[in-house]
């Protein structure tokens, strides 16, 4: 699995940008932004200016500016944004989790089938291990609780 991205709600706003056009000046995509929210172009530059010592963004000079691009794939980002997420949700409540996706999510009647395929392909397991740390997760307290009777929480810490 690919490293989980370190990019903030805010820069994740400028990454799009330049997602969206394949290579942005900073007054570009100062435009986007301040129309859709209020920033300043210097809000604009600060985050630009992480997102490249990130190394997340580049700067090419051109003759009066630079211009920004990504190497970043925005697709690839995505997943790994969801990836991200997923690794802090217990394995045996990622089901559930989806379900709830799929209810909310709109999407159209080839959606549904594409959805409908990858479900009647789906390999199942005869069960889904909970793979949280002792402590973070309901599942392990439960199972614990035999070996470990009347244990707290505050009792499992310390045992570490
Ligand atoms: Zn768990």
């Amino acid at each position: 699995m690919s490293e989980t991205l370190n990019i903030s709600d805010a820069e994740w706003e400028v990454m799009r940008v330049v997602w969206a056009s394949g290579e942005s000046t900073s007054k570009e995509i100062a435009q986007v932004l301040n129309d859709k929210r209020g920033w300043s172009q210097s809000t604009v530059k600060t985050l630009i200016g992480r997102l490249s010592s990130k190394g997340y963004l580049h700067a090419r000079k051109e003759a009066r500016h630079f211009v920004y691009i990504t190497h970043l794939e925005e697709p690839e980002s995505l997943k790994r944004e969801v990836e991200g997420m997923l690794s802090r949700i217990c394995s045996r409540k990622k089901p559930n989790l989806l379900a709830y996706l799929i209810e909310k999510i709109p999407m159209v009647a080839e959606d549904r089938a594409m959805l409908e395929e990858v479900l009647q392909n789906k390999q199942v397991v005869a069960e889904v291990p909970c793979d949280c740390h002792p402590g973070q997760c309901t599942c392990q307290l439960h199972a614990s609780s035999t070996i470990l009777p009347n244990l707290s929480l505050e009792e499992i810490k310390h045992e570490n």
